[in-house]
């Protein structure tokens, strides 16, 4: 996707909320990914503060008719000081179920065997370069301490 030009559109404000398991603030946001001619994908995103700085995105990607390609894709990334670890989550480790316009949540095998969404690392890559309330956390040294 590098030679490609993207930028990204929220699609909602970012939300806070309490975490249930320790009452630190929890940051939930809706956005588009795009290119110069089509929508590529929808995400959410969810950031906690503390625990390890990990962060959660979950993506639809849109094929180029605008319909969803397979469904959503869950993955959680954490920095450990020099890059960002991603790990795709089963349905049940999610902390969205799908919808009628996203799809049902995907499992690991569907994405990462079947390879049902081919260029999920791309567009996760392109996500979080280009969501200003992604990237600022990432490069603001939160997620690389
Ligand atoms: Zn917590």
């Amino acid at each position: 996707m590098d030679d490609v030009s993207v930028s990204t559109t929220a699609i909602t404000a970012e939300q806070e909320s309490a975490c249930p398991c320790c009452g630190r603030p929890v940051y939930e946001g809706e956005g588009v990914l795009e290119s110069d001619s089509r929508e590529l994908a929808h995400y959410g995103y969810r950031w906690a503060e503390g625990h390890e700085s990990r962060f959660t995105i979950g993506i639809c990607a849109l094929d180029e008719h605008g319909g969803n390609v397979a469904g959503l894709a869950v993955v959680s990334g954490r920095g450990d000081g020099e890059q960002l670890i991603y790990t795709v989550l089963d349905p049940e480790q999610a902390p969205w179920g799908g919808s009628a316009s996203l799809g049902k949540v995907l499992t690991r095998k569907e994405l990462l065997e079947d390879g049902v969404i081919p260029d999920l690392f791309s567009l996760l890559d392109a996500i979080v370069a280009n969501e200003p309330r992604i990237s600022s956390r990432i490069l603001g040294g939160t997620a690389l301490e």
